[in-house]
């Protein structure tokens, strides 16, 4: 039986990661060979490419070899910027602006005397940088009870999220906290810094699950928000996190009619037409 294939709505790299591989374009264009901070985006066949056309990863400042380094769009620390500068190297800034807001929401908080509380992943760059923008004044869980254990912190608490994070759980979270805080006399300022390509991407790739009998999330297996998407779409279907068209099992559609594709923000489309062609040898 032949399989219909159908791709969500919101597909492919989002405007954050567009922007930061335009911006880089230009920069290669400009000093010929370019390093970036980390990796730009969390997807390997996005890496390679990039590594092709003379943008090569340094894993931290000490490692940069050349004058000209790219934050990615994951953004970084003031302290970070600032070790970069001391050694003379020309910064080119991809921080997305939706990551650039986060880090301005807690720098704002922290000056006006809140305790940050970051709702995300506490080893993720992004998180990391924006730890950093709250000056140490601050604390990245998942988990309510953190804050509750949380030393240093004042009645006085800011909550802002991941920007890659699915949205009802940092609506549970923030419920979690208020149900605390308000036996300690707090006051409690919510800022929702979660993305709105994020937003959309999960709405359309829940509402393509609940249509099909499998989901397909194509993605770097160490992307935050790929593996997000993928724990949605499961939550309502089978469904299976795939980086390239050759992890597909074909004894995955045994009894399948129907199949959806969503992707994380930093999947190329080339990546995507593989995978169909994949499915259309299945
Ligand atoms: S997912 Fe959102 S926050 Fe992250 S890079 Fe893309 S647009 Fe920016």
């Amino acid at each position: 039986m032949r399989l219909c294939v159908e791709r969500a709505r919101e597909i492919g790299f989002c405007f954050g990661v567009k922007r930061a591989l335009d911006i880089l374009e230009k920069a290669v264009g400009e000093h010929g060979k370019v390093e970036t901070l980390g990796a730009l985006v969390h997807n390997e066949q996005v890496l390679k490419k990039l590594q092709k056309a003379g943008i090569n990863v340094a894993l931290n400042v000490a490692d940069i070899k050349g004058n000209v380094a790219a934050i990615s769009s994951h953004g970084v620390s003031p302290e970070i910027e600032d070790e970069i500068r001391r050694r003379n190297i020309e910064i080119i800034d991809t921080t997305c602006p939706c990551v650039r807001r986060a880090q301005i929401a807690a720098q704002r908080l922290v000056k006006a005397g809140f305790f940050v509380i970051i709702f995300g992943d506490t080893g993720h760059p992004e998180v990391k940088g924006i730890l950093g923008w709250a000056k140490g004044k601050s604390l990245a869980t998942r988990e309510v009870e953190s804050v509750l254990e949380a030393k240093g912190s004042s009645r006085r608490l800011g909550i802002l999220s991941q920007t890659t994070q699915i949205p009802e759980q940092f609506t549970g979270f923030v419920k979690g906290i208020i149900d605390f805080a308000l036996t300690k006399d707090a006051e409690i300022r919510i800022i929702d810094t979660i993305c709105p390509d994020i937003r959309r991407r999960q709405r359309t790739a829940l509402d393509l699950a609940n249509k099909v009998d499998l989901m397909l999330v194509i993605g770097g297996h160490n992307s935050a928000n790929t593996r997000h998407l993928a724990e949605l779409c499961a939550a309502v279907r089978p469904a299976y996190l795939i980086e390239k068209a050759d992890e597909l099992e074909p004894s995955w559609f045994h009894g399948c009619q129907k199949v959806g594709i969503a992707s994380g923000t930093s999947t190329p489309e080339e990546t995507i037409e593989e995978v169909l062609a994949r499915l259309e040898e299945l």
